[in-house]
């Protein structure tokens, strides 16, 4: 089978967030693989090659949505080494500040998620993934009052 359609036979579409989600062979750090011309190759980067053409030296495909398994094209960009480490920097910051959510926030996102606001509306309000919202409603994260 040609290389495009084994990827894409292996991945489903997320309706909510239309990330391409990789559901086959995934490494431990999180990135997909799939062998191609003899190498395992990182699958969001082959979603790229495929799909848009080479990605020049120097530079890296950067994943917007920062879905390590999705292999969405328009969910990427090419971007230099620098930049995509600044991004990734960014992006560990905003999680420190998940973590640090107070717990009357907590609180206060569930109590208006059962009045009837959505997951998605909450985590655009309070600048946290959706994930995270979940986790409070579900009470499976710990929190410390
Ligand atoms: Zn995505």
């Amino acid at each position: 089978m040609e290389t495009l359609a084994r990827l894409q036979s292996k991945v489903v579409v997320n309706k909510f967030t239309g990330c391409h989600e990789w559901v086959g062979y995934t490494a431990w750090n999180g990135y997909g693989y799939l062998f191609h011309e003899g190498h395992n190759c990182l699958v969001h980067r082959l979603a790229w090659k495929l799909s848009k053409g080479p990605i020049k030296e120097g530079l890296v495909v950067d994943q917007k949505c920062r879905v390590r398994r999705c292999c969405n094209p328009d969910h990427m960009e090419l971007v230099t080494t620098q930049e995509n480490v600044r991004r990734g920097l960014a992006g560990l910051v905003g999680k420190r500040a998940h973590t640090q959510i107070s717990f009357d926030k907590v609180q206060d996102i569930r109590g208006a998620h059962n009045a009837g606001s959505s997951i998605f509306t909450l985590a655009a309000q309070y600048r946290i993934s959706p994930k995270t919202v979940s986790n409070f409603i579900n009470y499976r994260r710990r929190v410390n009052s």
